[in-house]
């Protein structure tokens, strides 16, 4: 029996680039989530209700990132109620399906934030926490392996540092100073995934990919971890519906390969 090996990626804030995106994903049977806010980040242009539901009609899950990305810890406990279940009345119309994931807009949350979103009938929440690949977590505090972006060793070292992730800290850092670019840091976290098993998740905003000129790398990035047989290729509700199901925790002999 091997052990379980998921792909998985998440795409933030709802900008229009998110749907070149869901071609590139789609092309290579590649799953992902996309956290859409009601109003776009600084006023920026986002997806439209029909965007959205075209997205979500090609097979990739839809989640909240609150009504207009304000960092919910800030807010009063009726603030923050008004922000989240308008927020996913609003999606949900658009979608005509319930939401089930959420993204915390800026990477922020605390109890009082996870409560009022296990109230609102959420299943589960990504954070921003890099570097992390195992299999073990809070559903409501899913963390990531990288982003597409060229974030320094610092930057990593930051992340880990901030919720002392001595594990994280010890097991990869090595890895990422001697990295050349963030593509090279996501091919040896693959690597350590197909070895050990784990999560491999991606998460990014199509908007910095256009600004930073970073598609040809997504692309390099993607092909690196797309069509292995061995591998699970899953949203970020779905790879929590397959660890809440200990018996399914082995690989199947004939692995579904995700359907766009
Ligand atoms: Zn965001």
């Amino acid at each position: 029996m091997q052990e379980l090996r998921i792909v998985t990626t998440s795409w933030d804030d709802g900008y229009p680039k998110d749907l070149k995106v869901a071609d590139l994903l789609s092309s290579r049977r590649l799953a992902g989530t996309f956290y859409i806010p009601i109003q776009g980040v600084n006023g920026k242009t986002i997806l439209d209700g029909a965007a959205i539901r075209n997205l979500a009609g090609h097979g990739f899950e839809i989640g909240g990132h609150g009504y207009s990305h304000r960092n919910l810890t800030n807010l009063s406990p009726n603030e923050l109620y008004q922000d989240v279940t308008l927020s996913l009345r609003t999606l949900e119309e658009a979608l005509g399906a319930s939401v089930r994931m959420f993204c915390y807009p800026n990477g922020r949350c605390n109890k009082k934030v996870i409560r009022v979103l296990k109230e609102a009938g959420l299943q589960g929440c990504r954070t921003t926490r890099m570097l992390h690949t195992s299999l073990d977590f809070r559903s409501f505090e899913m963390p990531v392996t990288l982003q597409a972006y060229p974030h320094s060793p610092m930057a990593y070292f930051k992340n880990l540092a901030k919720e002392q992730s001595v594990r994280a800290l010890w097991r990869y850092m090595p890895s990422v100073c001697s990295s050349a670019d963030w593509v090279d840091v996501g091919r040896t976290l693959f690597d350590i995934v197909m070895r050990e098993g784990g999560i491999w998740h991606l998460y990014g905003h199509s908007w910095e990919i256009e600004e930073l000129g970073l598609w040809a790398a997504l692309e390099e990035m993607l092909d690196y971890v797309s069509n292995c047989r061995e591998v699970l290729y899953l949203s970020n509700h779905d790879l929590l519906d397959i660890l809440c199901r200990p018996l399914r925790r082995n690989l199947p002999e004939s692995l579904p390969l995700y359907k766009s």
